[in-house]
């Protein structure tokens, strides 16, 4: 990196070049962000920062160093970053969730297998809370809610 690299502290105590990571990226039509830089060779952008306290170097996947300025902290132990559009190059914020293992499995695993505490907040949600949340388009949202409804009927669950 040149000497004229403008680093910026992103959250507490870690800091990036700033310049290069607003510009390795590129919109694509379906609305997901391309990082252009280095890979991991599993897909997953690849970019350096520096510990201001310890002045090490090291190298985190993208996402999570969005994860992190998204959230304006670092992430914790056990804290998992899912990309809802299961394109690892992706570095859209809008496509990232924040979430524990078991969810980045149910999310990467196939089909999103929603927990009966998501499926009684998606019972009583609106379409549009739902659509939000997980990235859903109304008809798709609707349609959730439905067989979400219904799997509680079928199981005999009380939901109110
Ligand atoms: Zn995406």
């Amino acid at each position: 990196m040149s000497n004229n690299t403008v680093r910026k502290e992103i959250v507490p105590d870690i800091q990036i070049n700033i310049d290069y990571f607003l510009s390795a990226r590129e919109t694509q039509p379906n609305g997901c962000i391309h990082w252009l830089g280095g890979k991991h060779k599993q897909g997953y952008g690849m970019y350096g920062y520096k510990r201001i306290s310890t002045q090490k170097s090291s190298m985190n996947v993208v996402h999570r160093l969005i994860m992190m300025i998204k959230l304006g902290r670092e992430l914790v132990k056990g804290e998992e970053v899912i990309h809802i559009c299961k394109n690892p190059v992706c570095i859209n914020s809008n496509h990232l969730l924040l979430g524990d293992l078991d969810a980045r499995i149910r999310y990467t695993k196939g089909k999103y297998k929603y927990t009966d505490e998501e499926t009684v907040w998606i019972v009583t949600a609106s379409i549009k809370d739902i659509a939000i949340k997980y990235h859903l388009t109304h008809p798709k949202a609707q349609w959730v809610k439905t067989n979400r409804r219904s799997y509680f009927i079928k199981r005999n669950v009380a939901i109110w």
